[in-house]
This record gives structure tokens, sequence and C-alpha cells, in this order.
């Protein structure tokens, strides 16, 4: 699958990995990973952190698949809001599901200071702006539905928006547990801490063509005709889950992401906040540590790359100018930009754990706009699962 185009900035920013090993024999571990994005490189954590042998193999060059695309902003809000989910799964569940992805912010946080990685990680706070009528009746609800079940949300009215952050709308939510972070070079630092401090593998270049269940093991078969044989898989393909999974159990679309050039700090609204908006599709916004703006929406429900790139200088034209309609002063101009393969379920919720059609294996399936801290929440219970110490009820599971 093409998943992106353009010039993804952090893959500029960063640049490629000087790790190419590509697996030339039949290799064995307790534990092999597909996918050596952020999902991959996290799972690779929780399970070497607890001393199990891993070993990652990915078709691409290492974390280049949507990893590279990610606007990486972290925010404990689901697409969908919370009075939503709780009609769709139940109050129990979504309100466990927001719960836990505020967790995993913390727990990002802590991993990040942990292994003293450098990949501008920051705490910055979120601003949910109404779009229109409809969405500051909406927010209403939300923030009494929020401050209900505790979660942390404060309510900004049209006057209170418009004298702190020079915003014209009608309301938004405002939270300060949010964060950003430079996701490729996380994911960069995670595999180098491991590789240096585990004995974990990488292997790029190696796909994962043919997958063999027996009793108490699994072997994946790669293009080149090695094999690897493990106690379990976990599966982190990112939106490339079809061909492993044989089921489609997401919609794919496309978003797009213009970045700016640096800006004058002056140029920047207050506390340099994420924001986004009640519009479907919405526009999400964030700064980044050389203080550009970054700004994708516009996605398309479709998945077709060459419909996609078609597109891509008109979508940059029509971010802009809606850029430019909230923050009317600013002057913008655009350094790089890319479009990407985004991946969405019908009640916002990621696929985690065990599937009934695949023995020993979990899959690892954090989709939509909170993929990365989806990441986290299913490295974790993977980790958990493959231990033995996962009781709890799997609200993530295939058959929910
Ligand atoms: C434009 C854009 C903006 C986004 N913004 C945000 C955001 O603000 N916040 C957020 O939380 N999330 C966001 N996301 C989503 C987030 O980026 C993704 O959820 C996350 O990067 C997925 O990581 P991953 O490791 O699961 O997938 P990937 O990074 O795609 O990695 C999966 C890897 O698996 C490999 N693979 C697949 N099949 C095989 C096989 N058979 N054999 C070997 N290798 C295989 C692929 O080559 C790939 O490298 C955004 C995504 C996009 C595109």
């Amino acid at each position: 699958m093409d998943l992106k185009s353009g010039l993804p900035f952090w893959l500029i920013k960063n640049g490629l990995s000087t790790n190419y090993e590509r697996l030339e024999k039949n290799a064995e571990t307790d534990v092999l990973i597909i996918g050596s994005g952020i999902t991959g490189a996290l799972v690779a954590h929780f399970l070497c952190e607890n001393n199990i042998k891993c070993i990652i193999v990915d078709k691409r060059m290492e974390s280049t698949g949507s990893t590279t695309a990610s606007t990486a902003q972290l925010q404990y809000e689901i697409d969908e809001y919370l009075f939503d989910l709780i009609e769709k799964v139940g109050e129990k569940n979504a309100v466990k599901a927001y719960e836990m992805c505020l967790e995993s912010i913390i727990t990002l946080e802590k991993i990040v200071q942990k292994l003293k990685i450098d990949a501008d990680f920051k705490r910055v706070p979120s601003l949910y702006l109404a779009s229109d009528a409809k969405g500051k009746k909406d927010l209403e609800k939300e923030f009494e539905v929020r401050k209900k079940h505790g979660l942390p949300v404060k309510y900004l009215s049209d006057k209170e928006l418009l004298s702190k952050y020079n915003i014209k709308r009608k309301a938004a939510l405002y939270n300060n547990q949010s964060a950003q972070v430079d996701t490729y070079k996380l994911c960069q630092a995670i595999l180098n801490y491991h590789r240096k401090n585990s004995g974990l593998k990488v292997f790029s270049h190696t796909d994962v063509v043919k997958i063999q269940s027996e009793k108490n093991s699994i072997t994946a078969t790669t293009n080149k005709d090695f094999s690897i044989k493990a106690n379990k898989i976990a599966a982190a393909p990112g939106f490339e889950s079809e061909h492993l999974l044989d089921e489609k159990v997401m919609q794919l679309s496309s978003t797009y992401v213009i970045v700016s050039q640096p800006m004058k700090s002056v140029d920047l609204w207050k506390e340099k906040c994420l924001i986004w908006e009640t519009a479907r599709p919405y526009l999400y916004i964030r700064t980044t540590a050389d203080n550009r703006i970054m700004v994708g929406g516009f996605d398309e429900p479709f998945q077709d790359p060459k419909k996609r790139d078609a597109l891509m200088e008109k979508k940059n034209k029509d971010i802009l100018k809606r850029f430019k309609k909230l923050f009317p002063e600013s002057k913008i101009e655009i350094d790089f930009y890319w479009c990407g393969t985004f991946g969405g379920t019908k009640d916002g919720l990621p696929f985690i754990g065990e599937h009934k059609k695949h023995p020993n294996m979990y899959f690892a399936l954090g989709y939509g706009g909170n993929g990365i801290t989806f990441s986290v929440i299913a490295a974790e219970m993977i980790k958990d699962m493959y231990l033995d110490k996962y009781k709890e009820d799997n609200i993530f599971k295939f058959d929910r």
C-alpha cells in the first residue's frame, strides 16, 4: 500500500535510519514483531523491559510507514465524543477508553524520561473548537459528560476564547493534559535503545508473506524464503492490516498536512496549544520545536493514492485558507507538505489482542487520530497478555 506522498517533515528533519540489516538466515525468538513503526517499537519496548527476546521485521526502511507522516498530537480525547461513544459501547467502556488514553500520555512521558530520549516530547494544552452552532451545543453536552466522569476539561466561552487566544469561535473545550512529540525520532530512539541494551534485532526490507501456527509456536516466512520461529507474533502493521487479518476492520481515507516556515514566537498563539475542531473531517493544528506551524485535515473518504496525490496542491491551498480564517493576522507560508493514508473504525476505538482465526498472534491496530496513544495502550496490553497477566475485560477486542 502507498501510505504517503510528498515530503513528511520528520523524515527530512531527522534523516533515514542507517540500519539496513535484512534477514538473511532463519531465526528464532520469543516474540516476532511485524512492523517497525511507533506501535512495533513500543511493543518491543515493553517486551524487552521484561527480558523477552524480540525480533522486529519491516518490509520498508525502518519506521518509514505512517509513523513518518503523523502530526503526532497526543490527546486523551478520542475522535468520537464521549457522549457518542457511550451510546456505541456503553458508559463503562467508553469512559475506560478515555481514561486509558489519558494514562497513555503519562506512560509515554515516563518512557521518554526513563530512556532519556530527546524526541521533542512536550506537554501542551489542547483546544477543541466549536466549528459552528451545532458544534457549540455538542461541546456543551460533552463538557457535562466529561465533568461527570472526572476527566480534565474546562469550557471556554466565545469571550474567553477571544480574550485569551485571539480566536473567534463560539466555544471551546480546553485541557492541559495533552502533549506533542516527534514520533519518528521517538520510534527510532526506542529501537536504538533496545538494539543496544536489550539485544533487540530489527530487520528492514523483510516482508512477512506467510504465517503458519503450530500448537505452541508460530512461524513466519519472509519474501526471501527465510523463516522466523517464535512463541508469539505481535502484528503492528499499521493501516496495512488486511493481508494479515484476512478481514477488513477499518475504513481508509486520505489526509493532508502542511508545515510552515519557522515563525517568530510572537506570531504563534498562546501556550502553543494543540487545536482541533468539531467539524468532520476536522482541521488539526500544532507547532514544532523550531516554531513551525503544522496543519492537517481536509480528509477525503478514499485511499486511492493517484486520486489522493492529484488533490495535494488544492488541499494545501484549502488548508492554508482555513487556517488564515482562524488566524487572519498570521504570516504563515508553506515549507513542506504531504498526504497520507488514515484509518478509522466504526466506534473510533482500536483493535488490540487476539483474533480467533489467528492463534498465537496478538494484533496492535491503533487507528484514528489517537493512533499513537492507542499504540501505547496496545503495547502494554500485549506485554501483559504474553506474560499471562492480562485479566481484565478487553474493551478493544475484535468481537466487541
Ligand atoms: C497525516 C497523519 C496525521 C496523524 N496524526 C496523528 C496524531 O496527531 N496523533 C496520533 O495519535 N496519531 C496520528 N496519526 C496516526 C498515527 O500516525 C498512526 O496511528 C501511527 O503512526 C501508526 O503507527 P504504526 O507503527 O502502527 O504503523 P506504521 O508506522 O505504518 O508501521 C507499520 C509498519 O509495518 C510494516 N509492515 C506491514 N505489513 C508488513 C509485513 N507483512 N511484513 C513486514 N512489515 C510489514 C510497514 O512497512 C510499516 O513500516 C496520524 C496519521 C497520519 C497519516
